[in-house]
Order: C-alpha cells, then sequence, then structure tokens
C-alpha cells in the first residue's frame, strides 16, 4: 500500500484524498486474530508552499477476548494520525517541543499500510474488558457470572 508522494513535493499547492482498506486478519495477538473484518483508512495529504502533510484516519472493527470473563466482544476503535513528510532522513522522528510528527519519506513513497498497522497495534487497549459491568468467571467453579449466578459461596 505504498504511495508516491514525488508530486506533492515539487511545489503546486493541493490536496488530495484516498481510501484503503487493510487486511489485518493475518495479525495473531496471544492465539486471538482481532480484525475479522478490513480496518478502513482515510488518507489526506496535503501540499502548502512545499509543506507536505499527511492525515489518517483509521476505524478498526475490533475482536477481542475479555480479561474478565474470556468472552469474545466486538469494539470499534477509530485512531488519527497526523504528520509532517520530510525527505531529509535527519528530520524524521517526533519533536517533543512542537509536537510535530515528522515522516520520513524514502524513494519518494511512505507505506500507508505499515503506518496505519503501527498505529493500530499501539493504540490496542491492554486491559480488555468486555463491558464495565462484566462480572467475569467464577474464581471457584469457572461459570461465566454474565450468564447467571452460580451456586459457589462469594464474599
Ligand atoms: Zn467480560
Ligand atoms: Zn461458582
Amino acid at each position: 500500500m505504498k504511495l508516491d508522494v514525488n508530486q506533492y513535493f515539487q511545489g503546486v499547492d493541493e490536496q488530495k484524498e484516498y481510501d484503503f482498506s487493510l487486511d489485518l486478519s493475518y495479525i495473531d495477538i496471544d492465539g486471538n486474530f482481532p480484525f475479522k473484518s478490513p480496518v478502513k483508512i482515510n488518507a489526506i495529504i496535503n501540499s502548502r508552499i512545499r509543506i507536505v502533510t499527511l492525515k489518517l484516519k483509521i476505524d478498526a472493527e475490533v475482536n477481542l477476548i475479555c480479561d474478565r470473563c474470556l468472552g469474545e466482544y466486538v469494539q470499534n476503535h477509530s485512531f488519527t494520525y497526523d504528520a509532517t513528510l520530510v525527505k531529509d532522513a535527519n528530520a524524521a522522528g517526533f519533536d517533543e517541543e512542537t509536537n510535530d510528527e515528522y515522516l520520513h519519506v524514502v524513494d519518494d513513497e511512505i507505506d500507508i499500510g505499515e503506518i496505519a498497522t503501527d498505529i493500530v497495534l499501539l493504540g490496542l487497549p491492554t486491559k480488555m474488558i468486555c463491558s464495565e459491568d462484566c462480572k467475569g468467571l467464577c474464581f471457584i467453579c469457572g461459570h461465566n457470572l454474565n450468564e447467571s449466578d452460580c451456586k459457589c459461596e462469594h464474599d
């Protein structure tokens, strides 16, 4: 999913929008495959006075396993990403003073798929709970307490 961005550095002010659909169904997180349907990516590239910026909006439907009840649940996650494209490798990275992200362009291309994959994987919740009220599993018999109570004594 490489995008040739050379045209944007030619000094012509313009803006273009692209839509991609990214297949992440191969990604395995602890034996679970969270991305059953393709991730949607909207990319806007803007060029103004040779300053080229990239804006991404990523929408992912994620199938996760609840840490508490071990049930599968689906959540929609949206991510946004803004960066300034730079051809100079030294300028790439994150500038803490200005809070600006710089993305290094290699061979006039940026790889939208690779960028989006990183953003989605870094943005996944570390604590996965299907709902605030999830009662979890009984620690004695292992029954899912969201479905019904069990006969064990809980204090
Ligand atoms: Zn749960
Ligand atoms: Zn029980």
